[in-house]
């Protein structure tokens, strides 16, 4: 099974995502997580992502192609895999449909979570993470029982600096212009599924399970 959660950014994708990817036991692959990694451990890519990240910019598409297609060759992506933030343009899609071809490989689905604006502006405010093991929260919706505490892992709890208002509003400017192009492009392989992303989060889950029954 190979999934894609398509969505703006805060729209729940990387959660949905997180479910799935236990639910079916698949890996997930944020390409925003393995980019956190790097910056997080100061690497040159990391550090070359960062000047795109801070300001809500996307990170060239070269150097995405390149990390998605070492890491799709891994071995535990043998039984498929879930996408969280890649194909972000047009021409990250086309490069990941040549991969996938090159391996005889097909996408099982498209997944977009689709959330009203002001809802996604209200969402990455209120948004914290865990930059020890990336568990995701909404201090409204989401808390985590102790605040400021990471439920899994017991780590401290940070807002991201791309969840900053300033850069928020940027991010979802490149999200229109970039990415949802991709609802077309993906529309015409028919393996497109809009769920609505105004729910709760054991609503959309079991939506997209029932989604995903229909594979064929
Ligand atoms: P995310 O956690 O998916 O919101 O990603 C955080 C940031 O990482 C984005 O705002 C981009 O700067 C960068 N990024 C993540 N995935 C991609 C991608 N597929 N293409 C380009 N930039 C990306």
């Amino acid at each position: 099974m190979i999934l894609i959660f398509l969505g703006a950014p805060g729209s729940g994708k990387g959660t949905q995502s997180e479910l799935i990817s236990k639910e079916f036991s698949i890996p997930q692959i944020s390409t925003g997580d393995i980019l956190r990694n790097e910056v997080a451990l100061a690497t040159d890519l990391g550090m070359e992502a960062k000047t795109y990240m801070d300001k809500g910019e996307l990170v060239p598409d070269d150097i995405i192609i390149k990390i998605i297609e070492n890491r799709i060759k891994e071995k535990d992506t043998k039984k498929g895999f879930i996408l969280d933030g890649f194909p972000r343009t047009i021409k990250q899609a086309e490069a990941l449909d040549t991969m996938l071809q090159n391996n005889n490989l097909s996408i099982s689905k498209v997944i977009l979570i689709d959330v009203a604006d002001e809802e996604i502006i209200r969402r990455l405010g209120d948004r914290r993470v865990c930059p020890n093991c990336n568990a995701v929260y909404n201090i409204t919706y989401n808390p985590p029982k102790q605040s400021g505490t990471c439920d899994k892992c017991g780590g401290k709890l940070i807002q991201r600096n791309d969840d900053k208002e300033e850069v928020i509003v940027k991010r979802l400017s490149t999200y229109k212009e970039n990415t949802q192009p991709l609802i077309g492009y993906y529309e015409k392989t028919k393996r497109l599924t809009v769920i609505p992303g105004d729910m709760d989060i054991k609503s959309i889950f079991n939506n997209i399970l029932d989604e995903l029954l229909y594979i064929p």
